[in-house]
């Protein structure tokens, strides 16, 4: 079977991967963008979105993520269902697999496939899933004004995190498993400064309990020592912070990435190494990670490969 030629492929439909595919439709560049595992991305599974302009009375993530789609469909991109396992960027055109088997050659990439928040890992984590559990505290933090919530983390994510939340819940515990915090100096002092921030170092979360949505969590304070002990502790929201990971592992062997994961980028731009490859949204963010910000970096990057790509026509021409 002959590979599918295609001039802009699209990796990824979050708000970063649909934006490209609205802007490289509207181009003619007839964009094709696989939606990968989480069709929507991130934003399907937080609850109401309220922070994204254009909508004054917010919007869920699910409805907010199928208008995008929709709006790109209606500029002629093809949006299929599939994920891309393998990357062959070593020579243009570029190689993508499909888990169906097929192979898609592209004259331009755009690599949207966004970052996943770690979790603990417990089943809880996921029986609470919007309902008071929550890896993004500007996401959802609104939603805990006057309440008492839960961050898991000992980083920066975490501090800042904290600090966020500090400013709307009425009281916020930092769950550490370590004796001290893995955060920058000025981030602890800023958590320290903080009132109604309680740091609850050689702590583990280990369960969640609740009727309908989060009431507690069920605590390990020193797990493993002598003095072990084990409590609950009651709140209404149970934040993770534990870092995030960027969806790039099939890109690494080409592009520069930090030691996170975080596809590497020209400054202001989302040009990586390789031309006519571009990286937008949070595979490229580790600082903002915000849909707005996904969006424009989507943007950005639908420019940047129309760009490319007429000078890439022009020079064919003109040999
Ligand atoms: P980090 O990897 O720096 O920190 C992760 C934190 O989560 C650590 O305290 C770690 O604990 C803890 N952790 C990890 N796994 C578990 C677990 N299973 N159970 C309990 N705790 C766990 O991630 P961040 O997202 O905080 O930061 C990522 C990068 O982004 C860093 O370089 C950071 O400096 C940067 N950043 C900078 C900001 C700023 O400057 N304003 C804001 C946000 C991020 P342990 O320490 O025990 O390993």
């Amino acid at each position: 079977m002959e590979n599918e030629k295609v001039r802009c492929l699209i990796i990824g439909s979050g708000p970063a991967g649909y934006t490209a595919a609205i802007y490289a439709g509207r181009a003619g560049l007839n964009p094709v963008l696989y939606e990968g595992i989480q069709p929507g991305g991130q934003l399907t599974s937080t609850t109401d979105i309220e922070n994204f302009p254009g909508y004054p009375l917010g919007t869920s993530g699910i409805m907010m993520m199928e208008d995008f789609r929709e709006q790109a469909e209606r500029f002629g991109a093809d949006i299929r269902q599939g994920i891309a396992t393998a990357a062959d960027l070593s020579a243009s055109p570029y190689r993508i697999t499909i888990d169906d088997g097929s192979v898609i050659e592209a004259e331009s990439v755009i690599i949207a496939t966004g970052a996943t928040a770690k979790y603990l890992g417990l089943p809880d984590e996921e029986k609470y899933a919007g309902m008071g559990v929550s890896a993004c505290a500007t996401c959802d933090g609104f939603f805990y004004r006057g309440k008492v919530v839960a961050v898991v983390g000992g980083g920066d994510t975490a501090c800042e995190e904290a600090i966020y939340l500090a400013g709307l819940a009425s009281k916020v515990y930092l769950i550490v498993r370590k004796p001290y915090l893995r955060a920058s100096q000025i981030m602890q002092e800023r958590v320290a400064y903080s009132e109604n921030i309680e740091v609850l170092f050689e702590h583990n979360a280990v369960g969640l309990f609740g009727e309908d949505s989060v009431e507690g969590v069920h605590l390990v304070e020193r797990a493993g020592m002598s003095d072990e002990e084990e409590y609950d502790l009651p709140v209404d929201g149970f934040f993770l912070a534990i870092g995030h990971k960027p969806n790039s592992d099939i890109f690494k062997p080409y592009l520069d990435t930090d030691e996170t994961g975080y596809i590497i980028t020209v400054p202001g731009t989302p040009r990586t190494k390789i031309a006519g490859v571009f990286a937008a949204g949070d595979v490229a963010d580790p600082d903002y990670r915000q849909a707005v910000t996904a969006a424009a970096s989507g943007c950005k990057a639908a420019i940047e490969a129309e760009r490319y790509l007429s000078e890439c026509e022009y020079n064919q021409k003109n040999r």
